[in-house]
């Protein structure tokens, strides 16, 4: 027989997914409602509400996509691209190739451009590219996870703007961590994630869009109407937007008053988002990044302490996620498993080029707390030790108590 559901207690320092708010799970198991209960469609409501303020947004249009978080991107990118258009990828990481590869299986003629694992754009050098290449969307990574690397946006955003091009970001592993500034930033369409900084399970994408990508949306669905205004619009093979689960016109039926049925709304998950965004506004967003950085530094301070080095361009970190260089003559993945079976503690490795060179610990939403990161420096020492490196032993975790000690005396002194 197969035996009872029981899972070991993990410590998960991983950039996603991370441990759910203990909040959040108990909401999960609220009983279900039906999708057009009027308890429901009020939550419905709440959840746009709390979404435009986690993404610091006017847009009237933030909802979540039901899926894993590439599917907010592939309904962005499915709803406004038309076979044809041009779509430029900056790429810096893993993820700047899952937008390509979304873009190009709806046929975008995508631009790419890369630069070393490690580092981000010059703003200035998309920019010029942008100029060269003339697309109609720009789209980009907020926050790479496979690289730990944070790319500025601003100056690209109001460059778009400036050029009326579209700006859509991925920003799934920063939102709810670190600033993600949709409006400021001059963002068309962003998409962010459940299972990292908002520590609610995998398998919704909150995104939220602007008007100018609406009126791409509207003009689609006229055409799908056949009530185009130009006549060879109207000749044009119908339906224009190539998924019906992703067609965001129709989710925008779904997610206005008019309540048009479109999918059945994941009724647990909808309570684990809405609880999720509850916990983060009640946090408040500026309190929650000062925590995600206050960990980030404390960790920071123990990995330096214990004579490890951390990989990639330090100016442009994404505070969520810190990724270290496997030391010389260590087996990176035989450190992973030690961690996971005699520590029951969940860290990364990396993809791609970086695949073998660094680990990367996350410090995500609810698994970003004290506990963990003392836990994971003392226990990546212990481990590390065991597999013969010589490092600073004892120091690791002292030094992150040090920045946890002066944190209390700065509070004390306000
Ligand atoms: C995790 C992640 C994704 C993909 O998320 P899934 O939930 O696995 O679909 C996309 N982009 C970034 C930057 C991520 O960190």
């Amino acid at each position: 027989m197969y035996r009872d559901l029981s899972t070991s207690l993990r410590t998960i320092m991983t950039p996603g997914p991370v441990e759910a708010e203990p909040r959040v799970l108990r909401a999960l198991s609220t009983p279900i409602l039906g999708q057009f209960d009027p308890e429901f469609t009020n939550m419905m409501n709440e959840t746009m509400e709390m979404l435009r303020k986690l993404f610091q947004t006017n847009n009237y249009w933030a909802f979540p996509i039901d899926g894993t978080s590439r599917a907010g991107i592939e309904a962005v990118l499915c709803s406004i691209i038309e076979p044809g258009d041009r779509v430029l990828v900056p790429i810096y990481g893993r993820f700047g190739h899952l937008l390509t590869e979304i873009a190009e299986r709806y046929d975008a003629e995508v631009v790419t451009m890369e630069t070393e694992w490690g580092e981000v754009f010059q703003p200035h050098d998309v920019i010029e590219e942008i100029k060269k290449v003339k697309p109609k969307i720009v789209a980009m990574v907020h926050g790479e996870t496979s690289t730990g690397r944070m790319q500025p946006l601003k100056e690209i955003g109001e460059a778009c703007r400036d050029m009326d091009v579209l700006f859509v970001v991925d920003a799934v592993a920063s939102i709810g961590g670190t600033d993600v500034k949709v409006d400021e930033w001059k963002i068309d369409a962003c998409i962010g994630g459940t299972q990292k900084c908002l520590s609610v399970p995998s398998g919704m994408a909150p995104i939220t869009f602007n008007s100018r990508i609406e009126s791409i949306l509207l003009e689609r669905k006229k055409i799908e109407r056949g009530l185009a205004d130009r006549e060879e619009d109207k000749k044009r093979r119908r339906p224009v937007i190539r998924s019906n689960y992703f067609d965001l016109s129709q989710l925008m039926d779904y997610w206005s008053p008019i309540r048009l049925n479109h999918h059945t709304e994941a009724t647990s998950m909808l309570y684990a988002l809405r609880e999720g965004l509850r916990i983060v506004l009640e946090e408040g967003l500026e309190e929650r990044f000062l925590r995600h950085q206050l960990h980030e530094k404390a960790l920071i301070k123990g990995i330096k302490a214990m004579g490890l080095e951390l990989f990639g361009n330090a100016k442009y970190k994404l505070p969520v996620v810190t990724c270290i260089t496997i030391p010389e003559g260590i087996d990176g993945e035989a450190v992973l498993s030690m961690l996971l079976e005699d520590f029951d503690i969940e860290i990364a490795s990396s993809f791609g080029p970086l695949k073998g060179k660094i680990w990367r610990i996350g410090t995500m939403g609810f698994s970003c707390r004290k506990k963990n990161i003392l836990h994971v420096l003392g226990a990546l020492e212990a481990v590390l030790i065991r597999h013969g490196l010589k490092l600073h032993a004892g120091r690791a975790v002292q030094a992150a108590l040090d920045v946890y000690d002066n944190e209390k005396c700065a509070v004390e002194t306000i």
